[in-house]
């Protein structure tokens, strides 16, 4: 299956912190291949701006071989990078000072769409809302792109939301979390809501539970001193497996417009009930030789931050309740993966011999790696001897199923095209980020004045024994971490 590309109208895009890791290694490869597929159009244009002292060309080489190096479609095609980098253009300028405004004003068009992506640090965001009104570059239409993390708490997420909204409209702000620019979350609005298959099943009669996961490989290594002021729970629950757990229980938008999905998902975070001490399990990994556990890399002997955290969250709304769902995230796990699964209920009255090792129906929504989706069924043993189950897997890999395009597209590069188009659907409301951060703080609060240690985990395992305990307690168990 092709996917159709549709081009969007013309536009400069400002990159703040365009000479940084996060611009070259995805937004401008993103940018690029956007480009190489016709979405972008004849007249876009693309404006670095960073503290660097760059002219033009000196910023076009740079990019250049930021594509050789991130953009796999860069290679072999002289012709069309340049074609790409002719679109590039550089302002140096310290955002928290008067140079370069004046001269960025001037680039300008009039007519275009205008987005500023704010690649920097989030303690920049005011000086740069305030400059861009100041000197008149900002727009009523202009669209304003931040990174995450927004806030380190709910005080620190209002303070940026306030410094935001001090120069641009809700309308404007796209918060970027690029989970929601995966081709599988966005499959699983589709899923559960262009299929009438699903609807009826998706609730607690049904559902006996849901467990999301959020595996990395990785360590902390290199951003442990980052990190370490961080830990799971900020770094990947308040915001990733929110967003995940928000679109696996909301009810039904009542059309796909922005505002109509994002109020359903403040309400599953409204609805979400206070978590029980008992319901949480946090860890920290142990390294396999000298110098290489958590705490080596935080470089803090007594570090308390959690590298790993595993959560039963239960929402009270008519549809869930009764059907808890369990979050779990971690770093040095034994594999990468993510994946949402939906466990439903076992038969009311099971007519055929007990028969060991059959698990139940489930559907498993992959996000990494290989995204697609997998429903495990249960079905008879093949061949003569009796009525024996045994259990099969229907499996579509989208790389499989629809061709190259379906895996593609980066998420970052949907994102941007989506800010171009001016759809928020994708991008986290304020009061969204809010209400998500109110419910971690309290979490974190609690365990912040119970002084816990986190409990040890091997590097390459599973994590903490106490987080499989958690689902055992209940007669569950996680579906392996596995690549
Ligand atoms: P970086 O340190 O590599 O780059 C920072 C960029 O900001 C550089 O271009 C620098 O010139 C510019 N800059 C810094 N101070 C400036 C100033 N006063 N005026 C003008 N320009 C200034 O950082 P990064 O890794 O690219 O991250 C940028 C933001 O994106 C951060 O908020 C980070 O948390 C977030 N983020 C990064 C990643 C990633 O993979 N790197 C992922 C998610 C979010």
């Amino acid at each position: 299956m092709v996917s159709r590309v549709i081009p969007v109208d013309p536009f400069d895009l400002v990159i703040f912190g365009a000479t940084g890791d996060l611009a070259r290694r995805k937004i401008l490869p993103g940018l690029f291949h956007r480009f190489a597929v016709g979405q972008m159009p004849e007249h876009a244009r693309i404006v670095g701006a960073a503290r660097s002292d760059l002219d033009r060309a000196a910023f076009r080489d740079l990019v250049g071989g930021s594509l050789l190096e991130f953009a796999p479609q860069a290679s072999g095609q002289k012709g069309l990078v340049n074609r790409f980098l002719e679109k590039l253009d550089y302002v140096r300028v310290d955002v928290t000072g008067t140079k370069g405004w004046p001269e960025l004003a001037e680039l300008m068009r009039p007519d275009v769409i205008r987005a500023f992506y704010l690649s920097v640090s989030p303690t920049l965001f005011g000086a740069i809302a305030d400059n861009l009104n100041e000197h008149g570059i900002a727009t009523p239409d202009s669209r304003i792109v931040v990174e995450k993390p927004f806030g380190h708490d709910l005080a620190s997420a209002k303070a940026l939301n306030a410094d935001l909204l001090n120069g641009f409209a809700e309308h404007q702000i796209y918060r970027i979390d690029h989970y929601l620019g995966k081709e599988t979350v966005q499959n699983l609005m589709a899923l559960r809501f262009a299929n009438s298959l699903w609807e009826p099943l998706w609730n607690s009669t049904h559902v006996d539970h849901v467990q999301i996961t959020v595996a990395e490989s990785l360590g902390v290594e290199g951003r442990g001193g980052y990190y370490d002021r961080s830990g799971a729970m900020r770094d990947m629950v308040q915001n990733h497996l929110m967003q995940l757990l928000c679109l696996t229980a909301m009810e039904p938008p009542s059309r796909l417009h922005p505002n109509a999905v994002r109020d359903e998902k403040v309400k599953v975070i409204e609805a979400l009930e206070p978590v029980e001490p008992a319901d949480i399990v946090r860890g920290q990994y142990r390294g396999k030789g000298a110098a290489d556990g958590y705490r080596d890399h935080a470089g803090d002997p007594d570090s308390r931050t959690e590298s790993f955290v595993a959560i039963k969250v239960n929402i009270g709304n008519w549809r869930w309740a009764g059907t808890p769902f369990y979050l779990r995230t971690g770093k040095k796990l034994r594999a990468r993966t993510s994946e949402i699964v939906v466990m439903f209920r076992d038969p009311p009255h099971m007519m055929f011999p007990k028969t060991e090792g059959l698990r139940g129906n489930a559907l498993i929504i992959r996000l990494q790696p290989d995204e697609g989706i997998t429903l495990r069924t249960t079905i008879k043993e093949p061949g003569p001897g009796g009525l024996r189950l045994a259990e099969v897997t229907l499996d579509m890999t989208f790389a499989d199923a629809l061709g190259p395009h379906a895996e593609a597209q980066d998420a970052y590069e949907r994102l941007i095209m989506d800010v171009i188009r001016g759809d928020q659907t994708l991008f986290m409301r304020g009061d969204e980020v809010e209400a998500a951060w109110a419910w971690a703080d309290q979490i974190i609060a609690n365990w912040e004045d119970a002084r816990q240690h986190p409990a040890p985990y091997d590097a390459g395992s599973s994590g903490p024994e106490d987080a499989l305990m958690l689902m055992h307690r209940d007669g569950r168990r996680w579906r392996e971490i596995e690549a």
